[in-house]
């Protein structure tokens, strides 16, 4: 695994860099919730990598680094980082445009409050036709009491859309996956049972993957 920095942005923050035979992209450090276990609240990045950034890369700038790499040896380009990146969701998508054009694979990992966070736009539409492959919602919840309990999200509301935003992007043909943190308070049973209900794959992370999204 090898992190990589962009030259002559910021203080070289990272604004990708590899895993898993990924490549993971790290748009914002900000965040509609403050998950009790969230590694913002206790690190600086994940695997050692400081993913804290000094400003926010434009989509110019991702892209001009994107484009010094060989995009092909990844499996898949995944939106993710110490942050939700539906907080920038025009740079998602113009990203995942640019990707596109290159024929590479595109995954969103979120908390799925993007409806919330972006009120008046149709995001699973946007996001379906700038051509996002699939998309990894952080649910870590069994019902909506536990949700904000563990994920204090700012919006209220935040479950339910968070569900109604990975029915929609089934209905889309968008493949998703729901995933939970290990952690005592949450009951895998339900989660997974909900997870198939919502026609969603499902991904237990330990609390170290908690921010990242990653694997
Ligand atoms: S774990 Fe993810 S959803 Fe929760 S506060 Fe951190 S970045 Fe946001």
């Amino acid at each position: 695994m090898v992190i990589r920095n962009v030259r002559n942005f910021g203080l070289m923050d990272t604004i990708y860099y590899e895993a898993h035979k990924n490549l993971y992209l790290n748009l914002t450090n900000r965040c509609s919730a403050d998950c009790i276990f969230c590694i913002r609240n206790f690190a600086d990045g994940v695997y050692g990598y400081d993913l804290r950034l000094s400003r926010e890369p434009t989509t110019e700038e991702v892209t001009g680094a994107l484009g010094e790499l060989d995009l092909s040896k990844y499996r898949e380009i995944v939106f993710t980082g110490l942050g939700e990146p539906t907080l920038r969701l025009d740079v998602v998508l113009a990203v995942t445009r640019w990707l596109k054009s290159r024929s590479i694979r595109i995954r969103l990992d979120t908390n799925g409050q993007a409806a919330l966070i972006n009120p008046g736009r149709d995001v699973i539409s946007e996001l379906k036709s700038a051509g996002i492959d699939s998309i990894s919602v952080s649910l870590n919840a069994e019902s909506e009491e536990k949700y904000n309990k563990l994920c204090r999200p700012i919006h209220r509301n935040a479950y339910g859309a968070i569900l109604d935003f990975i029915r929609e992007a089934r209905k889309a043909g968008i493949s998703t996956r729901v995933t939970v943190v290990e952690v005592s308070e949450i009951d895998l049973e339900k989660c997974k049972k909900l997870a198939d209900e919502l026609d969603s794959d499902f991904h237990v992370r330990v609390l170290s993957e908690a921010a990242s999204k990653e694997i």
